[in-house]
């Protein structure tokens, strides 16, 4: 049997081995779905299937590209490449582009990112004069976005008279003429939203059955992985594409499906099998992921959704560490719990940074987190804060990269034209964008005839006006002979971005600065890549892979080992040794605008599902008694998702019924001068918060900066006692207290004392770094 079909057990196997027709995989977490994908497409292509035939749909670009070299080791690397693998988004932006002119776009359209989005959308409801609090930009964008992903075009809208009454009755009448407005400018700047990518891909494949049948006949296997959480517009695309071979497999599990706000739909698993009545179905029942503690204690948690389909989930592995929860006093206390738990466990464990993973609900709970990280120096690495490409500088000069490509930006050209300053006023664009409307042209057209269109703007700012287009239009012919880094250098020089940069002096200026020069090396690098791997290396794919990028694919090999942060929304099909689930309150998680209805919060309960079960050895659950939100202290409560885990999988390493907290409904010291008796209301946890700050550093939390030196820092002769210490001894620890050496191990600065504490019960310490008394 070939070796890597030995790392299967039967089921996973005879899934792989399972060449034709539609099949179908809904199973547990870390039950090897995403294995037997990969090693699925290997077989295929050992049984003779062509790469170039084969279609495989990841939830980011960084799993495709970890599966294509996994199956490049097998089937070699030449041919791996040749694999069609990606997120929807990103297959289809590149199928879109070959395909273009038949839906009246350029090749060279432009993908507007979110921010793109919420700027043109902000814009339009300025020119219809809408009352922008009514009318909110993101609201809207999220409208749009869900019209578009159920396929409900403009006409589709007001087609319907459902849709146009509940936006009649949300206040907002006229979100059918924005949709409108919306579309028509994104048309007409030659640019697709996220949205469209998937939108368009059915139109094209619904208008054009020669494009369909092309496709068809290219992709006569397509895998989907994660497809509990397709969207309906994906659903289609994938639905037209396998029409003609049925050769589709789909691999999921409805206990994590977590992207219902977004559209994503536990209907698609249901219709799969109305869809392909010979569908095979194949169980994987066994985790290999996590301890057993922790997939039971995951398991005890998801039984108490009412919506899921039957399966049951067991692990050989050990039952290993009991699952920890910690309450904390703040959401200071919260971050520094786990900055030292982090250590600790590195320390007893040998481990590095890269092999923790702290999860939470939302993004703006990350900065505790990484306050008290930064102080103990652990290395870490945030996902899904402001990216990269989102900053302002960066997208600055993005945008003039854009327009190079695709004049017709207009999201583009509103940054640019008047940056770095050239004296183009707001007038000036305001006149510009009605006379674009008023034309029908974009607005660069408008710019390119400045001295023939009906513009009331005076010979002075039309000259400035005709500079600016004579300077892109410059780049635009050295573009044709220079490579994307040529064309980036000569764009920063000529446009003196980084003088402009520069003047401002502050070390925000001189960060920028370095920013710039950090896209730079990325296009450079992004040119040597792509050249070694015989991939298009222009600047039109370096931008779309830019608009397309998720924060994973900056990861860096060579860099050093970092502690992960993420939202348990992005660390779908992740696993890290520890995991830290932070911010276990009510309100918080599940999330107060999710506690309506049933399915609003079994979603909840299946994103608390995803998080635990990312964890292969150690889970720490936390949460905060107070913590600072919306710039105001509030009060919190326990998780309800802390209850539900059985308790036999727990441990509590605070006591389990919090201090009684104040009255949340009256203020006591309201009463404090009125009263006669002067009696005085306490606010314990207030107070205890108080009393933390200001000790600052509490000493069993936060170890002096002596301490916290790094490993490599720490010199073995730090072991005062190394060879005094023997079976029997009673030591004392500083923070875990007394105890009984039970056994020792190894030699030197990996020497080990295996102690039982009366508080902690047992602990493997090494010698060196633990500072034993023997008493
Ligand atoms: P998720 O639901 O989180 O996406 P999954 O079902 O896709 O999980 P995988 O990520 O494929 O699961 O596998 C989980 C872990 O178990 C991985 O580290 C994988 O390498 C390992 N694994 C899977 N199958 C086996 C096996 N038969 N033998 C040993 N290890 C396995
Ligand atoms: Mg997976």
């Amino acid at each position: 049997m070939n070796t890597y079909l030995e790392q299967l057990n039967e089921p996973q196997r005879a899934a792989v081995l399972q060449k034709d027709g539609p099949m179908i995989i809904i199973a547990g977490a870390g039950s090897g779905k995403t294995r037997v994908l990969t090693y699925k497409i290997a077989y295929l292509m050992e049984q003779g299937v062509d790469a170039f035939n084969i279609l495989s749909l990841t939830f980011t670009n960084k799993a495709a590209r970890e599966m294509k070299d996994r199956i490049g080791k097998v089937v070699g690397y030449s041919e791996a490449k040749n694999l069609w693998m990606g997120t929807f988004h990103s297959v289809f932006a590149r199928i879109l582009r070959s395909e273009a002119d038949r839906l009246g776009y350029p090749s060279n359209f432009t993908i507007y990112d979110t921010q793109d989005s919420v700027r043109l959308i902000t814009a339009i409801i300025k020119e219809m004069n809408l009352d922008k609090d009514r009318y909110k930009p993101k609201q809207i964008l999220s409208r749009i976005s869900s019209f578009k992903n159920s396929l409900i075009t403009v006409r589709a809208y007001f087609n319907n008279s459902d849709l146009q009454q509940a936006d009649l009755e949300a206040s907002r009448p006229r979100t059918g003429d924005i949709y409108k407005e919306y579309v028509d400018r994104c048309f007409k700047s030659g640019a697709m939203d996220f949205d469209d990518l998937l939108l368009r891909t059915n139109e094209l494949l619904a208008r054009f059955p020669d494009v369909l049948a092309k496709y068809q006949d290219r992709f006569r296997y397509i895998l989907v992985d994660e497809y509990q959480d397709t969207n309906h517009s994906q659903y289609l695309i994938v639905r037209a594409l396998a029409d003609r071979f049925q050769n589709i497999c789909v691999v999921g599990d409805d206990s994590q499906s977590i992207y219902g706000f977004r559209g994503a739909n536990i209907q698609n698993i249901l219709n799969f099998q109305k869809d392909y009545p010979d569908v095979k179905t194949f169980k994987l029942e066994q985790n290999y992921r996590s301890t057993s503690n922790i997939v039971r204690a995951a398991n005890s948690v998801i039984d108490k959704n009412k919506t899921k389909l039957d399966k049951e989930i067991w692990t050989a592995n050990d039952a290993g560490d009991s699952v920890k929860v910690m309450r904390t006093i703040s959401d200071g206390e919260e971050g520094r719990f786990v900055a030292q738990s982090i250590w600790e466990n590195q320390m007893n464990h040998q481990l590095t940074s890269d092999q923790f993973a702290v999860l939470y609900r939302t993004n703006a709970q990350s900065r505790a987190i990484e306050d008290a990280l930064r102080k103990k120096d652990i290395k870490y690495k945030i996902y899904g804060g402001i990216s990269f490409y989102q900053r302002k500088e960066i997208k600055d000069l993005l945008s003039y990269l854009r327009i190079l490509i695709n004049p017709n930006d207009e999201e583009a050209l509103k940054r640019i034209i008047n940056y770095p300053a050239r004296g183009i006023g707001a007038t000036t664009l305001d006149k510009l964008t009605i006379a674009a409307n008023h034309y029908k042209k974009s607005m660069f057209d408008i710019l390119k005839n400045i001295n023939t269109v009906d513009i009331n703007l005076n010979s002075g700012t039309k000259t400035k006006l005709q500079n600016f287009v004579n300077m892109i239009q410059r780049f635009q012919i050295e573009a044709q002979t220079k490579n994307a880094f040529e064309i980036a250098d000569l764009v920063v020089k000529q446009t003196q971005l980084v003088k402009d940069l520069q003047k401002d002096g502050t070390p925000e200026g001189v960060n920028k600065v370095e920013n710039v020069q950090e896209l730079l090396n990325g296009i450079k690098d992004f040119i040597t890549d792509k050249i070694e791997t015989g991939e298009d290396a222009s600047l039109t794919s370096f931008l779309e892979d830019v608009a397309l990028a998720t924060d994973f694919d900056s990861d860096k090999q060579d860099e050093e080992p970092r502690v992960s942060l993420m939202t348990i929304h992005l660390s779908k099909g992740l696993e890290f040794p520890y995991v830290y689930i932070v911010g276990l309150e009510e309100s918080l998680f599940p999330s107060a605008m999710s506690m309506n209805t049933r399915s609003e919060l079994e979603e909840e309960r299946r994103l608390f599902y995803v998080a635990l079960t990312r964890a292969e050895k150690g889970a720490y659950l936390t949460y905060a008694q107070t913590r600072y939100r919306w710039g105001k202290l509030t009060d919190g409560e326990p998780s309800r998702f802390l209850e539900e885990i059985d308790d036999q999988y727990l441990e509590y390493l605070t006591p389990k019924v919090p201090e009684p907290s104040a009255n949340r409904f009256i203020d006591a010291s309201l009463f404090e001068d009125d009263s006669p008796k002067k009696i005085r209301f306490q606010k314990p946890i207030q107070k205890k918060r108080k009393e933390f700050l200001a000790k600052k550093e509490k000493p069993n939390m936060v170890p002096p900066k002596s301490k916290m030196k790094k490993v490599s820092e720490m010199s073995p002769k730090m072991n005062l006692f190394d060879g005094e210490i023997t079976v029997g001894n009673v030591v004392e620890h500083n923070r875990f207290g007394t105890g009984k050496v039970l056994a020792l191990e190894g030699k030197g600065p990996n020497k080990k004392a295996e102690i039982e504490f009366s508080t902690v019960g047992k602990k493997k310490l090494l010698l060196q770094f633990a500072k034993l008394k023997v008493i």
